[in-house]
């Protein structure tokens, strides 16, 4: 079977998603799936960008840390006090996620400002837009690609809207859409030394993910909604369907499309590239990033470690998704029958008033399988 004729297959059979896939490299008549590739691997080098210690600080100096680390003891007091009357060892987030969570409140409602036309800045009006247009050098210095015009319904200025790519240039003028709400929010989270990926979804969207050493998970952080550990939140409120989600980072890249996807129908078709391709170039990022920020033995095996509990904890979110799906279809086709009363039937209906899996809050096994560190760096993996 071909390349082409299994990524086609992978998703007419979801369920093999679930199941590990055996990494190899584009074919050479494949030019789709190497550009693919190339376009992943150009994508992985914009988190890169926040790891420039001046950068960092000019960051880590906006930030009130005063007001945060104090809105986060607090938090974690009333954490530890609901803990406490449920009779539970630990209270559910820790000093590290509740900072990461002030910083989320100030971020949204203090910060940054989400910008869709630009008001117009001699009488403040509403603007309408005109069209694209090229930035000047001065705006192209400062990582413009394009510049939005507006026109001013009252005054009938004209507005420019430049777009800047780079993170430090967004810091500075405090306001933009979503991408750069995760753009920015993303790199103050690097300047809190907390590790984060910047997560590129296909389907034009973005947003960041922080490690919970608390939780020993990668916890969903959208600073554009303010949205903390809600996965699910864009195919079940948004009714978004998405194909690839991958996490980027100086760590690597991860597909981690399972936790975004919370249901078979929100899956949009993957024919980019097969399953094994997609894996093949997710090690190739990772080995092309990761030995420099973890050169010693020590991390790289904690960091594999974490990528081995994190595929059996996405796969088994995706099994147990495809499992939900039929047992509502189940139902429904019970329920078509006539409300015939069956085993499926009676587990559907409660499915459907259950929370969606992925929000349980799912520990990774502790039987999960930890292989042997690969002896040699840059082949990653088994
Ligand atoms: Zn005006």
């Amino acid at each position: 079977m071909s390349n082409r004729d299994q990524k086609f297959d992978l998703h007419v059979i979801p369920d093999l998603l679930s199941q590990p896939v055996v990494p190899e490299p584009p074919a050479q008549d494949d030019k789709e799936a190497q550009n693919f590739e190339k376009y992943l691997i150009a994508m992985s080098h914009i988190p890169l960008n926040y790891e420039n210690p001046g950068l960092l600080d000019e960051a880590l100096q906006q930030i009130p840390l005063d007001r945060l680390s104090q809105e986060a003891e607090e938090e974690v007091e009333l954490f530890q006090a609901k803990a406490a009357s449920l009779g539970k060892s630990k209270p559910e987030w820790s000093h590290q996620e509740c900072m990461v969570r002030a910083l989320l409140r100030w971020f949204r409602r203090s910060f940054f400002t989400f910008v869709n036309n630009p008001p117009c800045s001699e009488c403040l009006s509403p603007t309408n837009k005109i069209r694209n247009v090229a930035p000047t050098p001065e705006e192209r210095a400062h990582s413009a690609t394009w510049v939005e015009l507006y026109a001013c319904v009252t005054c009938g200025a004209y507005e420019r809207f430049p777009r800047y790519t780079e993170a430090w240039q967004l810091l500075r003028v405090k306001r933009g859409r979503a991408g750069d709400f995760a753009n920015v929010f993303t790199m103050l989270c690097r300047a809190l030394d907390i590790r984060a990926r910047w997560v590129w979804c296909q389907e034009d969207y973005l947003w960041t993910e922080i490690y919970s050493e608390h939780q020993q998970r990668w916890v969903h952080v959208d600073s554009c909604e303010e949205a903390w550990d809600m996965p699910h939140m864009y195919y079940k409120n948004w009714g978004k369907k998405m194909s690839y989600v991958i996490a980027f980072s100086r760590e690597g890249a991860v597909d981690v499309t399972r936790r975004y996807v919370g249901s078979p129908d929100a899956l949009l078709p993957r024919t980019r590239c097969s399953e094994g391709v997609l894996k093949f170039i997710m090690e190739e990022i990772t080995n092309l990033h990761r030995p420099k920020y973890a050169p010693d033995g020590e991390t790289r095996l904690r960091l594999y470690r974490e990528d081995v509990a994190e595929d059996v904890q996405l796969r088994s979110l995706w099994s147990a998704t495809l499992e939900q799906s039929r047992r509502l279809k189940a139902a429904a086709a019970a329920a078509a029958r006539g409300g015939r009363s069956s085993p499926d039937n009676k587990s559907g209906a409660n499915m459907m008033g259950s929370p969606a899996t992925g929000d349980i809050k799912r520990p990774i096994p502790e039987d999960a399988p930890v292989p042997d560190v690969p002896s040699l760096w840059p082949t990653y993996g088994p």
